[in-house]
């Protein structure tokens, strides 16, 4: 039987299951870690706190509370990323791309998990491949700004964990008590997702039910009709072969993840196990394109612990400078540990990806290459939302994979910006969602994300790419 870390309770777990951590007081060690190296070099999107006491003193509190994920997780999962660099299986992250205390509820914590477990079936299929799952949740409360005002003067929006949406000049006062906030609500997600994972929300027949309810709703539905039938025959095969008590069809490893920008906060939660220090705020890291000046705090700190590193990649990025990155983070080239997150637009992704994928695969660095669609393609609708259309995210996942599929490399996964509500934010797909459309139901706290639909139509549509 799989051992999965829902299942953490259960008394038969491994020994290294069982490894425990310690909270970061053991100053002699960390400062040989280099943990707090960060603190003395140059660093951008600073949170705007005015009292360094009383983030200390926050800081304090977050030292010693229980983490949020489990070392011998972040190690299973940077095993399960080998797999995805050696090209033996493709990886899916997703969620909001601004989780909000007030949206961190059941209904939508499980609407965003079952879309992304629903868009995993699809591609699991589609791939042949096991499917990695990371969701973008239980910690995504800090945005990297590229303007400290928003369009009505306000000091900007910094996510959840630094200030408030609220529209006023107190609401956007930095406060640190938002990161015990950030904490307490990162652990209940995590709870709440732990249970239901456990209690049947990954059931693959249940999943595949929900799936051909979507293809038989939505308007292209006969486009996708013949891959929810092949699934549907794979499973009777299954059932046939008297399978369907098997473990595997009834659970899953769903990882957490979340940008590590309030170092302060991913610090605070970083424990030592074993002589290895592991951000223990979430299983799976990155640094955003705004962030990852190599000599500066981001990089430094995520290059000192264990975790699974992801990196995202503009357009402007270097092969160089992609290379530097693999140096610094992964010096002893261990596969799984950094995944290079290309977030180059669809214009472009043809002409920027190619020399980087050449020239890291040259060097024989070990990395995962998975494909942000969203960010690049993000524009301003004739009435004034930011949003993407459905068709240039498509094509940016086209364009990776061709880039991938002429140099012979892994085109490991896909990161993207989803939610399982039936929102108006992103333009296009078989809904047809127009410009005037938008302000319906456009909810996010940040940038638009793909509503169910749309993201479930990718999921097909990227299916049918991993087919060749
Ligand atoms: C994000 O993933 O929400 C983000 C801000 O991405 P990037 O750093 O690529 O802009
Ligand atoms: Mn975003």
């Amino acid at each position: 039987m799989r051992r999965e870390w829902h299942q953490l309770s259960h008394p038969a777990v491994g020994a290294t299951a069982l490894q425990t951590s310690r909270p970061s007081t053991d100053s002699a060690e960390d400062s040989a870690l280099g943990l707090d190296r960060w603190r003395e070099l140059p660093r951008v999107q600073v949170p705007p706190w005015s009292d360094p006491d009383e983030v200390a003193s926050v800081c304090q509190v977050l030292d010693n509370v229980p983490s949020i994920v489990a070392p011998y997780e972040v190690d299973q999962l940077r095993h399960k990323l080998a797999e995805v660099c050696e090209g033996r299986a493709f990886l899916l992250q997703g969620g909001d791309c601004a989780e909000t205390f007030a949206d961190n509820t059941e209904s939508h914590l499980l609407a965003n998990a079952r879309t992304l477990l629903q868009m995993a079936v699809v591609l699991t299929y589609g791939a042949s491949m096991p499917v990695v799952k990371v969701a973008r949740v239980a910690g995504q409360y800090t945005k990297p700004r590229s303007s400290a005002t928003d369009s009505l003067g306000l000091p900007a929006y910094r996510g959840d964990l630094i200030n408030s949406l609220e529209a006023n000049e107190a609401a956007r006062v930095a406060d640190p008590q938002r990161m015990i906030r950030a904490y307490a609500n990162s652990a209940a997600a995590m709870n709440m997702l732990r249970a239901y994972l456990a209690g049947g929300l990954a059931d693959l027949a249940g999943l595949h039910d929900w799936n051909k309810d979507f293809v038989r709703a939505s308007p292209a539905g006969e486009r996708y009709e013949a891959i929810a039938r092949e699934i549907d025959r794979a499973l009777d095969f299954i059932r046939a072969c008297g399978m369907t008590d098997d473990e595997a069809l009834r659970t899953v490893s769903l990882y957490c993840s979340h940008e590590a920008l309030a170092l302060e906060y991913d610090r605070a939660l970083t424990r030592v196990s074993d002589g290895r220090a592991y951000g223990l705020s979430g299983h799976f890291l990155w640094i955003g394109e705004r962030t990852r000046q190599l000599d500066h705090a981001h990089i430094d700190f995520v290059s000192r612990i264990a975790n699974p590193i992801g990196v995202k990649l503009g357009p402007g990025t270097s092969p160089e400078t992609a290379i530097e990155l693999c140096e610094k983070l992964n010096p002893e080239n261990i596969p799984g540990r950094l995944t290079l997150i290309s977030r180059m637009g669809n214009g472009k992704v043809r002409d920027a990806l190619p020399p980087i994928v050449e020239k890291v695969t040259a060097t024989g660095a070990k990395v995962v290459w998975q494909c942000d669609p969203m960010h690049g393609n993000t524009h301003e609708s004739s009435n004034g939302y930011k949003t993407r259309h459905f068709d240039r995210i498509v094509d940016e996942v086209l364009g990776y994979f061709e880039v991938h599929r002429g140099l012979g490399t892994h085109p490991g996964g896909i990161h993207v910006e989803l939610t399982g509500e039936d929102v108006t934010e992103c333009l296009g797909g078989a809904q047809g969602i127009a410009d005037l459309d938008l302000p319906d139901r456009y909810e996010t706290a940040c940038d638009p994300r793909l509503n169910t639909q749309q993201s479930l139509e990718l999921a097909f549509l990227v299916a049918e790419m991993l087919r060749g």
